[in-house]
């Protein structure tokens, strides 16, 4: 079940990724102070949750994703121990999950909510800053390197990686190379791998074939000695 944390008017994001199904980031954005009115109330997810879960329809994972990057909301850290209250008392065996696009892992809130969670999924589709620009197309004030050193510290999560073809892609040689040397640096509990499956912002994109994912699993897990699953 998805917990969606941004605006539903419109995307408002820290990236603006070539292949996002959600179509182009209308504000790209580390700063959702502007936004705030547009925001759910930690207290509306919590009743919006406890509604929910009194259904008693059977959910694997609990998961903040959404159309934007859900730690950007600067109730993150609340809403995250609210779930965590609401879970608890009606359904104590879910479990959690995030999906993060990586770029807050220098806020020390975000990293605290995220060591509540029983499954950070975070966001790595590249292996150097070129790319990256490509890419993700992050706001200004989001580094590479930064991002890289991060997930590095952060410890126990998995990486989650899009592949894709293309002019704007990331599957060129020295792509793969160079993500392979990160994920080596990283060392993520496992890395999920996977490629288009709606369609992408930019439609220039092409899908990267089953094949084509399992070998460079291969190569992955040989070359870094981490786990790779194909999606
Ligand atoms: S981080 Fe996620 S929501 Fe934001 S642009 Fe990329 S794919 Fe879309």
């Amino acid at each position: 079940m998805g917990v969606n944390l941004s605006p539903t008017r419109y995307k408002v994001c820290s990236f603006n990724c070539v292949y996002c199904h959600y179509g182009w980031t209308k504000y790209l954005t580390s700063d959702l102070s502007d936004f705030k009115n547009e925001l759910p109330e930690p207290e509306d997810v919590k009743k919006a949750l406890e509604n929910f879960l009194q259904k008693k329809i059977k959910i694997d994972y609990i998961t903040f994703s959404g159309d934007g990057e859900p730690t950007l909301h600067p109730d993150f850290e609340k809403i995250v121990d609210l779930v965590i209250e609401v879970k608890n008392k009606l359904l104590p065996h879910t479990k959690m999950a995030l999906l993060s696009n990586s770029s807050t892992l220098d806020k020390k809130e975000v990293i605290d909510a995220l060591k509540k969670v029983d499954l950070p999924i975070l966001k790595l589709d590249c292996g150097n800053e070129e790319t990256f620009k490509k890419v993700n197309r992050p706001c200004s004030s989001v580094s590479f390197d930064q991002i890289v050193e991060n997930l590095k510290n952060v410890g126990d999560i998995a990486i989650q990686t899009m592949l894709v073809d293309g002019e704007n892609g990331n599957v060129k040689q020295k792509d793969i190379d160079d993500w392979i040397e990160k994920i080596g640096m990283i060392k993520p509990r496992w890395v999920q791998l996977y490629s288009l499956e709606n369609p992408p912002a930019d439609g220039s994109l092409g899908g990267v074939g089953k094949n084509k994912l399992e070998k460079i699993a291969k190569q992955t897990e040989g070359k870094s000695g981490v786990r790779v699953e194909v999606y």
